[in-house]
């Protein structure tokens, strides 16, 4: 997991506002941890007394404004993402047919990636912290960590008894060869 960063805004605000910090993680996203997320799971935000969903407003400053009637898809499925290379102008059928994807393979790679159970049980970031930076609830964060440490506590007691066997065969081997 990479370091906090500050997102870039080119255009000076007339009113206080919050910096934009984000952390970029292993698929190359730009997780908003600055700001909190709406109903819908989105990270918002404040410009100027005007409200933005965080993705389209890194959208808007970088690459320009957005056509009527069209929305900002996510490439990497990740709502909290802001960076730029991942949105993309879409229409509504395509965010849909996103939507339906990303309920497929969320699946599957909260099944099988083991690499996330890892980093997630040996983080020291809060549930809070790792939830917002996963994208994932609470829950899910607490019931990854308890089945990882399952498996850790599983794989350890597996491997006692191999090392053990492992010497008696050495020092048996060692034994035979002495008296030879
Ligand atoms: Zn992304």
């Amino acid at each position: 997991m990479g370091q906090v960063e500050k997102f870039v805004e080119p255009k000076p605000y007339k009113y206080r506002m919050i910096p934009i910090y984000y952390i970029i993680d292993d698929c190359g996203c730009y997780n908003c941890i600055s700001h909190s997320k709406d109903r819908d799971g989105y990270i918002k935000l404040c410009r100027d007394g005007k409200f933005y969903r965080a993705h389209r407003y890194s959208y808007l400053i970088t690459k320009g404004e957005i056509p009527k009637g069209l929305l900002i898809r996510h490439l990497c499925n990740n709502k909290s993402c802001i960076n730029p290379d991942h949105l993309e102008i879409g229409t509504h059928r395509e965010n849909y047919q996103d939507w339906k994807k990303s309920g497929q393979t969320k699946k599957e790679t909260i099944h099988l990636s083991n690499e996330l159970k890892e980093e997630l049980y040996n983080s020291n970031c809060t549930i809070e912290e790792l939830a917002k930076i996963y994208n994932v609830s609470h829950t899910t964060i607490i019931k990854t960590r308890a089945k990882f440490r399952d498996q850790v506590k599983v794989k350890r007691s597996k491997d006692k008894p191999s090392i053990a066997s492992d010497k008696t065969k050495r020092k048996k081997a060692i034994k035979a060869s002495s008296k030879i």
